[in-house]
């Protein structure tokens, strides 16, 4: 109930905003339109060609009736307003509006809403401490390999002043399997004696404060200040860089542009469960090497569609579920996993 309400606000704040950007930034796309169709057909021949083939591909491939056997009926129907997801084509990203872009990020973060409900963080943690402790030694590893790390290292250092005061080599015993535990041990510890000698024992939360402690950049310090303190950040990580990309939402490649350049296209209380939204289908269906555009719910409204494995079968195959089979007691099943009979798809590695 409180998601309806929730995407009834964001698709309500969405036309509020559009309305609002469209007298600016509409404007000038549709003059150059008129003057660049006069000179297109003198100078630029050959560039048009090209990027007309490129773009023809991909819909040549959306055979007809692939296409709405593969993306979910009930994701796309849930947003009021939207067309079938079968008659939207992919956006030629140069040619599209500063409001259309917003538009259709919008569109892409409320679908994975849809199909993602509970996204959150995948690291445990009860506390502020145990979150910026996980979230450094996440770094070059799986959460689930942290996940199997952190119960024994909080039970033996359950405070910043117990870890401040750790021992580095029964330290690093315990972090061994996260990988690079030299170096973890040292930022764990060096994070735990600044906690408890320049703020109280106490995590902060403020950017500027967070972003000094030793192993904590700006992708840890807004996981800790979205989830353990409720302030709105952008976790731009290896998954969310990608498919940003893909998506074209922006060409910048250093993180903290990427993070600019996505927040200005949302409101900030978007932006925690946007991260995880993104981050989880990055790590579900839209992986870097394979991504699953035959099972993926957002891939009408998606440029990069075709570059993953768009056979619905085989895309199915590649999908990706945490361990423990599928998320059924946690996450609705994205209709993208239902069988022909509408039943909800074996979990991978199930049979
Ligand atoms: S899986 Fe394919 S269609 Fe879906 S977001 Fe990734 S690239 Fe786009």
């Amino acid at each position: 109930m409180k998601k309806t309400a929730a995407s009834k606000k964001s698709a309500a704040a969405d036309r509020a905003s559009t309305t609002e950007e469209a007298p600016a930034t509409e404007k000038a796309p549709a003059a150059k339109k008129s003057a660049a169709a006069k000179k297109a057909a003198t100078a630029k021949k050959a560039p048009a060609k090209k990027a007309s083939a490129k773009k023809a591909a991909p819909l040549k491939r959306q055979a007809p009736a692939k296409k709405p056997a593969v993306v979910p009926k009930k994701a796309t129907a849930a947003v009021k307003g939207v067309a079938p997801a079968k008659t939207v084509a992919p956006k030629p990203p140069r040619g599209e509006s500063r409001t259309a872009l917003v538009r259709r990020a919008r569109r892409i973060n409320r679908e994975l809403a849809e199909v993602y409900p509970y996204a959150h963080p995948e690291l445990d943690f009860e506390n502020p401490f145990q979150l910026v402790v996980a979230t450094v030694l996440s770094a070059q590893t799986t959460d689930l390999r942290v996940n199997q790390t952190t119960p024994a290292l909080f039970a033996k250092y359950p405070t910043p002043e117990d870890l401040a005061a750790a021992v580095p080599e029964e330290v690093e015993e315990i972090l061994r399997p996260t990988g690079f535990f030299r170096a973890k041990t040292k930022s764990i510890i060096g994070l735990s004696k600044a906690l408890t000698e320049d703020f109280g024992g106490e995590v902060p939360g403020r950017l500027e404060d967070l972003v000094k402690l030793p192993g904590v950049g700006r992708k840890t310090a807004f996981v800790v200040l979205g989830n353990a303190f409720g302030r709105p950040g952008i976790t731009v990580d290896t998954h969310f860089q990608r498919l940003v990309r893909r998506w074209r939402w922006t060409e910048e490649t250093d993180p903290d542009k990427i993070e600019a350049a996505v927040g200005a296209l949302f409101p900030k209380s978007d932006w925690t469960d946007l991260s995880h939204h993104v981050i989880w289908h990055g790590r579900r269906i839209c992986h870097a090497r394979k991504p699953a555009c035959g099972a993926c719910p957002v891939a009408p409204l998606c440029p990069a569609y075709g570059e993953g494995e768009t056979d619905p079968e085989k895309a199915k195959k590649l999908l990706k579920y945490e361990k423990g089979g599928f998320p059924g007691q946690r996450l609705k099943p994205p209709q993208a996993y239902l069988d022909a009979g509408g039943k909800p798809a074996p979990p991978l590695g199930a049979g």
